[in-house]
């Protein structure tokens, strides 16, 4: 049995993993950022010991704990770099779990390991070049080449969401702009619409959100384009041009077999990718694209805990 915690933003879950990948147990907490990084590790400690007792386990069955960490990860000294959405600098949480309890710690970054789960349990057999893009509030990526996990040089590559996709473009959270997700990312898309809402625009989508601006979903944007709503028809527009554009640019550049696609923002949507798709057929050069799919991913929100559970460097 293996343990596997998705430790994000705004939530931790952790699983119990079996030997095939099936999460038997899974249990979700809310991370509460805001406490520091100390309290969110006792948390996740209990956490840890609450899995044990309801899943009767004994601690030899327990062969290692995987964190898949919302962050960017140090290949040397596993501690977490830098983690603009935990708001962490240099936490050491491999060697704080390791020492709570004695069992191996594996410590990956939340995309990294949601890709490899995907790959692992679902894509393995018919496909070794897979490209992970999960489009949440931001969008993260990983990449498997030749069966494998590239991390790059310094083990804190395969950030796609911060490829630059218009130099002149949005503003984006990691200090530049033009970010491949300052275009599609969830929480940049809705930033936008919100403030047209703000200025007074009413149209197709307040009727569809019923005046409840806070609960704002790109779902509702989607649908109020293909409604016709003035203003969703302009930012969806965009959002369907640009990612598409990032899917060629990726399919140009590593020429992979898949991309599997998953997040929120690919939940919540109905067209998105077939969307998507078009532009990327369109643009993409014609050798590069030849007999690439585009795969939905399978795994919500276990696949980083399946994938961190099996990891290997
Ligand atoms: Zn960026």
């Amino acid at each position: 049995m293996r343990i596997g915690i998705d430790l994000g933003a705004t939530k931790i879950i952790a699983g119990i993993v079996d030997n095939n990948g099936r999460v038997i147990k899974a249990y979700k907490i809310p991370t509460e950022r805001s406490d520091g990084y100390e309290r969110v590790i006792d948390r996740v400690i209990t956490l840890i010991h609450t899995i044990v007792r309801k899943g009767k386990l004994h601690w030899n069955d327990i062969e290692r704990i995987g964190i898949a960490a919302a962050g960017q990860i140090d290949k040397d000294s596993k501690t977490v770099i830098f983690s603009p959405n935990l708001r962490w600098h240099n936490v050491p949480i491999k060697q704080d779990i390791e020492r709570a309890f004695k069992i191996e710690v594996v410590l990956e970054n939340d995309v990294n390991a949601a890709t490899y789960g995907e790959w692992k349990f679902g894509l393995q057999e018919r496909f070794s070049n897979v490209i992970g893009v999960f489009v949440g509030t931001g969008i993260g990526g990983g990449l498997m080449i030749n069966g494998k996990l590239y991390r790059g040089y310094q083990h804190v590559g395969g950030e796609i969401g911060h490829m630059i996709v218009n130099p002149h473009g949005y503003p984006c959270h990691c200090g530049t702009s033009g970010c491949f997700e300052a275009y599609c990312g969830g929480s940049y898309i809705i930033e936008r619409v919100q403030k047209f809402i703000q200025k007074g625009y009413r149209g197709k989508l307040w009727d569809i959100i019923q005046g409840k601006v806070d609960e704002l979903h790109v779902g509702h944007i989607e649908e109020a384009y293909c409604l016709g709503d003035s203003l969703c028809k302009n930012i969806w527009e965009e959002v369907i041009e640009y990612m598409g554009t990032g899917l060629a640019s990726l399919v140009n550049l590593l020429n992979p077999e898949v991309i599997v696609m998953g997040g929120g923002v690919i939940q919540g949507t109905k067209f998105l990718i077939t969307d998507a798709c078009n532009v990327m057929e369109r643009r993409a050069m014609k050798a590069s694209i030849k007999d690439v799919r585009i795969e939905k991913a399978q795994f919500g929100d276990t696949a980083a805990i399946m994938g961190v559970a099996f990891i290997s460097d």
